[in-house]
């Protein structure tokens, strides 16, 4: 049976005693259904996972005993960022979560011309924040043990702005894109962006070009922009990253 894998926010080493407030101890009792002395894995995000003895748990706080470390690697080869526009409210959180399962390591959103949604500065912090806990949730669920970075919400044209430019390759993903309008390579790293429900602007699209974006199409059905997200993230993953059987390319150590 899998072990019930659980997030903690601190320093984690053999031996320590671990308390979870409020939060973690209602979700480990109520949705995982753990029981005292039931053995789970803490991970903190840095790579290593723990087993970990559940001790007590009662109402709103949980204490664990921290066991043997083990570095188990479950990220991609292939380090991904995705850019995408931001969706509508739930949209958007399906889209976190099944990026992080297909192994994202960045999440940049973004605010673009043709898109739904509006944010001031307050509320792009709060919906990082929202956006951390979904994949805290995914990592716990798929196994992994690294947590992919979410940005602050920001304009795409600042993205573009940021120097340096990121190194590797960079696609946009455009229903019309008659094939790749500019050559690219895929090594190590690579950006995907993702426009919001009603698609990318002209100038948009341009901006994208001149910032070194290659227009890729993913076949002739117009998806959602969470499809798109998700199909766009298994087509890289299983061709350059380590989605698949047998994977399609050995994972490096790193
Ligand atoms: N109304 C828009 C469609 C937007 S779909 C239009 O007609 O152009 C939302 C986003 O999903 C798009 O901006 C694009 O990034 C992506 N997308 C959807 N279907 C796609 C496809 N077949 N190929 C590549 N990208 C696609």
């Amino acid at each position: 049976m899998r072990l019930n894998r659980v997030y903690v926010d601190a320093p984690l080493s053999p031996g320590s005693l671990i308390e979870r407030p409020a939060a973690a101890a209602q979700h480990l009792g109520r949705v995982l259904r753990a029981r005292s002395g039931e053995q789970i894995v803490l991970f903190n995000g840095d790579g290593r996972e723990f087993t970990a003895a559940l001790e007590s748990i009662r109402g709103s706080r949980a204490t664990a005993t921290v066991g043997e470390a083990r570095s188990i690697d479950r990220e991609s080869p292939l380090a991904v960022t995705l850019v995408q526009c931001i969706a509508r409210a739930d949209r958007m959180d399906v889209i976190v979560q099944k990026a992080t399962e297909l192994g994202v390591t960045r999440i940049v959103p973004v605010l673009s011309r043709r898109g739904v949604v509006r944010l001031d500065p307050a509320q792009a912090a709060s919906k990082a924040e929202h956006w951390r806990g979904i994949a805290i949730a995914a990592c716990e669920q798929c196994g992994r043990n690294r947590l992919p970075g979410i940005e602050t919400p920001r304009l795409l044209t600042r993205h573009l702005g940021d120097t340096p430019r990121p190194t590797g390759a960079r696609l946009v993903l455009e229903p019309d894109a008659e094939g790749p309008d500019a050559a690219f390579e895929i090594g190590a790293a690579v950006e995907i962006a993702i426009g919001p429900e009603g698609g990318f602007d002209g100038e948009e699209l341009d901006a994208l070009r001149v910032s070194g974006f290659a227009c890729v199409s993913l076949g002739p059905r117009v998806l959602r922009t969470e499809t798109a997200a998700i199909a766009g993230l298994a087509w890289l993953q299983s061709r350059y990253g380590d989605l698949g059987f047998p994977p399609p390319r050995r994972a490096r150590p790193r």
